[in-house]
């Protein structure tokens, strides 16, 4: 049972944001330290947050590392965190995910990573950079449990719980609306969901399939709703302060990045 777990937002922000981060977090659970996923410029993400945010944070504070799925605002990241991490520390960062998930990222990095090596020559493997942690739907991780389930988005992409033995964290950033995942998500104790503000026709057909609209999620019961923040939001879904959204949303919050959220 942990002591102490803090969720600590670097981003909160959509695919398409130009005012905060992508969203991604950092959880301290008695001191493990370990983020969710990893949005590109991860330099000028942490300069900013260190002027700006509650907890100062650096790239060598990347030991674990979870990864809900392969879009850009999620994973491209991951080949500036490898050049740093080879170049810079002694210790790959430990890589979590399904085997399928682990294969994608190292497809999608090799033809950059695989020549980019020391003087000597040679190909690199993707465990040169990373230490790829294959793990089944739920894991024991001692300090904490991870479970995960796929949601409605594009293919093979997941959402995570973590219980931490007295709290549990439902976290689920790019999904629609899925009542079969609301249910898994509403075990939790704290949500952080994925919200759309404004037209539900959008990129290319009904938002539906990627993302949840906030009227699908002003259906739920209120209990849910106050225990949920919502994230990748727009940019458009505050004007002054994100605890005034621009629209209703019932008794949702939205999640504020550079906070920090102590859960235990
Ligand atoms: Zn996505």
């Amino acid at each position: 049972m942990a002591n102490s777990v803090i969720l600590y937002p670097l981003g909160v922000g959509d695919a398409f944001t130009a005012r905060h981060f992508f969203v991604n977090c950092f959880i301290s659970v008695d001191g493990r330290e370990f983020f969710i996923d990893c949005p590109a410029y991860l330099g000028k993400m942490f300069h900013s947050n260190n002027k700006h945010g509650e907890l100062k944070l650096d790239l060598h504070r990347y030991r674990e590392l979870f990864i809900t799925h392969m879009h850009a605002d999620h994973v491209g990241g991951l080949e500036e965190l490898a050049y740093f991490q080879y170049y810079k520390t002694e210790n790959p960062v430990k890589l979590y995910g399904p085997e399928w998930l682990l294969q994608d990222i190292w497809t999608h990095l090799r033809p950059a990573l695989e020549p980019s090596v020391r003087e000597g020559g040679g190909l690199a493997a993707f465990d040169w950079y990373f230490d790829p942690v294959p793990i089944p739907h739920f894991h024991d991780f001692g300090d904490f449990k991870v479970s995960y389930k796929t949601t409605r988005h594009i293919p093979r992409t997941l959402a995570f719980r973590f219980d931490f033995g007295n709290f549990r964290l439902g976290y689920a950033p790019d999904t629609g609306f899925d009542p079969d995942l609301i249910a898994w998500l509403n075990e939790c104790d704290l949500i952080i969901h994925d919200a759309w503000f404004g037209k539900t026709e959008a990129l290319g057909g009904d938002i539906r399939s990627l993302h949840t609209p906030i009227a699908d999620l002003l259906t739920l019961p209120e209990d849910f709703q106050r225990k949920t923040l919502l994230c990748h939001y727009a940019d458009t879904a505050y004007r002054d302060s994100p605890e005034n959204p621009s629209e209703n949303i019932g008794a949702y919050r939205l999640l504020q990045q550079g906070k920090v959220y102590r859960l235990v």
